[in-house]
């Protein structure tokens, strides 16, 4: 499919227009560098509008219905559905991950949206006894306000999905400021959005670089949540500037997530999990599998075999049905990958595939990296400790069970953790022991259903989670309600005998 390159406008109240700077930037294919669009490079001035377009379209959105307001939600699943495939292709164009996988992204944003849709006939409180006679107690969510959603661009529609869709149906107005490496998903998802007939100023969006656009509109006085994934730094930042406003942040961050692998392992199954979850997505998400802690009496041979695997690899454009692996979202991020090389030696670890930019025919115009596995790598080292974001895992030996255990959870971050044995007693142990936000029995660190809370443990985030019921916490409070009909003054606790 031709994307046609041109021009495109921030969503303010309904509105698509230019920014009011005049400059622009672009997006570009990570795999070929085609230029894909030019976008606005907004301004203060700009999320000034957009905040005061959420903030007045907030009243009437939030008292709508919540069944009418799931309505434009299904429309909106829907003509996601009916534009699944364009929706992947231009995905693969602008993210560079591989086809399937872009499927996958946009099926991540059906589902969400569609659950959101359900909501709107649930948005379940609790209703309970009330200690005194003639007394009904009950709780209910409310909306915030405007909710502001940061996203990362590794998961172009996912992600702004897992955001928008919950603030919405809990009755919230939003500002969206997507990844300026991926700003054309994200517009595709507003202009759905739109179609499926959002009132004005209902969904806003800026564009630009996160320290200027994202900055302002986290810390903009008029924005109740901010809604963020991405780095941990970015989190730490975000959290920093915000702190003086008490304003409420839900940050999912990175990740350092570990797949074990124990002497009764399948090792068939174990091989192909930690491949799917180290090079999937060219090992840039949050869930990558970027370390692999294997006891002893498998070693060697999953040492082995995974690097056999990772130099098999195909890599390139993943709009070709052979690639397995597409490229690296920029040449920044191609430069920090590729300075670990250096530090898994300084580390004193032991490169057994890739570890290289990686050139040849097909492979010119993009940013792409060999599938690199290190192995005896000490549990310590910055390689098995800090977040590299690409295609690169680290292979450590445990010297049993516990040990395996200890070292999986010896790291700052806690988002997804697997294990592969056929042992249940250590299965149901590790389900306990392991710290993470999500983990995975005899499967990869990868594929969560969007049905279930999403995110972290320690420094992956702050307590919140995208996705399942839970999310709704992050988009509404809770007000508890107590109707007394006894026509008599009672005082709860002091009324006790
Ligand atoms: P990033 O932190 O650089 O950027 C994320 C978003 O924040 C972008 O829209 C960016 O423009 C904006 N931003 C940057 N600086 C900002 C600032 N000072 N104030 C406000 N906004 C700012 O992250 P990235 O490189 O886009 O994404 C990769 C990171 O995201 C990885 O660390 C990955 O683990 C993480 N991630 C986490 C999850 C999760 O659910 N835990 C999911 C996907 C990605």
């Amino acid at each position: 499919m031709a994307v046609a390159t041109r021009t495109f406008q921030n969503l303010i109240g309904g509105q698509w227009v230019d920014g009011s700077s005049g400059e622009t930037f672009d997006t570009v294919s990570p795999a070929t560098g085609e230029l894909l669009g030019t976008f606005p490079k907004s301004t203060r001035d700009d999320v000034d509008r957009a905040v005061a377009a959420a903030r007045e379209a907030f009243r009437s959105w939030s008292l709508m219905p919540a069944p009418r307001r799931g309505e434009i939600l299904f429309r909106a699943a829907e003509i996601l559905v009916e534009r699944k495939e364009d929706l992947a292709q231009e995905m693969t164009r602008e993210m560079g991950k591989v086809l399937a996988e872009a499927r996958g992204d946009v099926q991540e944003a059906i589902d969400m949206v569609y659950f959101m849709a359900g909501e709107g006939r649930r948005l379940v409180g609790e209703t309970v006894p009330a200690e005194m006679p003639d007394k009904f107690a009950m709780s209910v969510r409310m909306p915030v306000g405007v909710i502001a959603c940061i996203t990362p661009w590794n998961f172009p529609i996912a992600i702004p999905s897992w955001k928008i869709a919950p603030a919405l149906i809990a009755g919230n107005t939003v500002v969206f400021k997507p990844a300026s490496d991926t700003p054309l998903l994200a517009l595709r998802l507003a202009e759905i959005l739109q179609e499926a007939g959002l009132p004005d100023g209902v969904l806003n969006m800026v564009f630009g670089g996160g320290s200027d656009v994202g900055d302002a509109v986290a810390t903009h006085p008029d924005v109740d949540v901010v809604s963020f994934t991405g780095s941990s730094w970015t989190g730490r930042e975000i959290t920093k500037r915000t702190a003086d406003q008490l304003k409420k942040v839900t940050l999912e961050l990175g990740g350092k997530n570990v797949i074990v692998v124990l002497n009764d392992a399948n090792l068939d199954l174990a091989i192909d999990g930690i491949v799917w979850s180290a090079f999937g997505t060219t090992g840039q998400r949050c869930t990558a599998a970027s370390r692999v802690v294997v006891e002893e009496g498998v070693y060697d041979e999953v040492v082995e075999r995974l690097a056999e695997r990772a130099r098999g690899l195909t890599l390139g454009n993943g709009l070709e049905d052979s690639v397995e692996v597409g490229p690296v979202i920029n040449d920044a991020a191609l430069q920090k990958i590729h300075s670990y090389r250096e530090v898994g030696e300084a580390d004193g670890a032991r490169l057994v595939a890739g570890g290289n930019i990686a050139t040849g025919a097909g492979l010119e115009g993009g940013h792409f990296y060999e599938p690199t596995v290190w192995a005896d790598v000490d549990p310590n080292a910055r390689i098995a400790q800090e977040e590299i974001f690409g295609p690169v895992t680290a292979v450590i030996k445990a010297r049993d069970f516990d040990h395996a255990i200890e070292i999986a959870n010896g790291v700052d971050f806690g988002l997804s953790s697997a294990i592969f044995t056929e042992n249940v007693n250590r299965a149901f142990v590790a389900m306990r022991d392991l710290y993470t936000g999500i983990c995975y029995i005899n499967a990869g660190t990868i594929g969560a259903e969007i049905q279930l809370p999403f995110g972290g443990t320690r420094d992956t985030g702050n307590g919140h989670r995208d996705a399942g019921v839970a999310c709704l916490d992050n988009f509404t409070e809770w007000k508890s309600v107590y109707v007394d009909y006894s026509g008599t003054l009672q005082r709860a606790q002091i009324d006790h005998d």
